[in-house]
């Protein structure tokens, strides 16, 4: 690694930024240090674990009918979840309530990553991009982006994750004083445009003669990554009740997957397909043949369908709702697939 390259990054990647910079509605221009901490804030942790083209639509919803911190505050919880859902991860939308009224009640989203830190929902990545984007402050953001450019520039032949404090002390190097915020949205930009998880365009890349990953050759053979071990497998029974015209939904239990969001009934998850226990209500229930599938962050989830028509005696917990108004629910992704998949059969 030549001895100056950390002092031949900013410059020249600021320079591109200012002429290629995303335009994204969370965002202040290049160099305009005026990005609304609010907004900074919300996009932060909607883009944790998500992609911008997935955050952007909810952002955009969240923005315009919670505003303010204030505003988010004072949102009813059962509102926010339901307009959160599709999104995943619902553990954030339940920090992202908690963190409001915690803001609200200080008066004002601190400036300092120490202070962040201390926020529910706010972990040392997002402290890090809220201090430098919202205030300007120098501070090491370090995203997938990121992590995939600098292991590229300096070509870390140590695999992740057990690069990641070399990747962090590298990107240190070479973050600059001022215009930090930019520097790190610039870095995000050059990550997702040009230094792609796959076919870099190194041609266009305005740091490619100062690229050690580009001048050995084979810029895409960075990161280097462990050898995954594959996810477990489980499954569960989703089960789809109905009474006339009505559905019969729950509320999940507050901690745990999916805590808090409405829900169709679910029964265990295990290791292997158990069938009709835990069913709400004792019916003529009908296991089908379609099943649905979703990929969580640890483990991969097999869900089996079974259907049945309540009789007028049963009064199992959680609520009727109306079957044509389902879209209103708010259900996560993987319970509205299998209302799909059961209205289909
Ligand atoms: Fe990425 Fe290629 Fe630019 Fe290196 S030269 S930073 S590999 S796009």
């Amino acid at each position: 690694m030549p001895d100056n390259k950390p002092r031949e990054i900013a410059a020249p990647l600021l320079d591109w930024y200012d002429a290629n910079a995303r335009a994204l509605p969370w965002r202040a221009p290049p160099g305009a240090n005026a990005a609304d901490p609010y907004r900074v804030w919300l996009s932060e942790i909607m883009l944790q674990q998500t992609q911008v083209a997935s955050a952007r639509p909810y952002f955009e919803t969240f923005a315009a009918r919670w505003p303010s911190f204030g505003a988010l505050a004072a949102a009813d919880d059962a509102e926010l979840m339901a307009a959160w859902a599709g999104l995943g991860y619902y553990a954030r939308a339940r920090n992202l309530l908690a963190c409001a009224r915690e803001v609200a009640r200080l008066g004002e989203l601190p400036d300092t990553e120490d202070a962040l830190r201390k926020l529910p929902g706010i972990g040392g990545y997002t402290a890090a991009a809220i201090a430098a984007i919202a205030f300007g402050r120098r501070a090491v953001v370090v995203d997938a982006n990121v992590e995939r450019v600098v292991s590229r520039l300096f070509a870390v032949a140590e695999p992740l994750p057990a690069a990641k404090p070399r990747i962090h002390g590298l990107t240190d190097s070479i973050t600059p004083d001022a215009r930090a915020g930019d520097f790190a949205q610039a870095m995000m930009d050059l990550g997702s445009t040009v230094c792609t998880a796959r076919s870099p365009r190194c041609l266009l890349c305005p740091l490619r003669d100062r690229c050690d990953g580009f001048a050995g050759g084979a810029p895409d053979a960075f990161p280097v990554k462990a050898a995954r071990t594959p996810k477990p497998q489980r499954h569960g029974t989703i089960f789809w009740l109905t009474r006339g015209d009505t559905v019969l939904l729950v509320r999940r239990p507050a901690r745990g997957l999916l805590g808090g969001m409405r829900a169709l009934p679910t029964g265990p998850w295990s290791d292997s397909p158990p069938g009709l226990e835990g069913a709400p209500a004792d019916a003529a229930w009908h296991l089908l043949d379609a099943t649905a599938a979703h990929g969580f962050t640890h483990f991969n989830l097999q869900l089996a369908l079974a259907v049945a028509e309540a009789g007028g005696h049963e009064t199992p917990p959680g609520e009727w709702w109306p079957i044509a108004e389902l879209d209103a629910a708010g259900l996560p992704t993987l319970f509205a697939k299998a209302a799909r998949l059961a209205l289909a059969e």
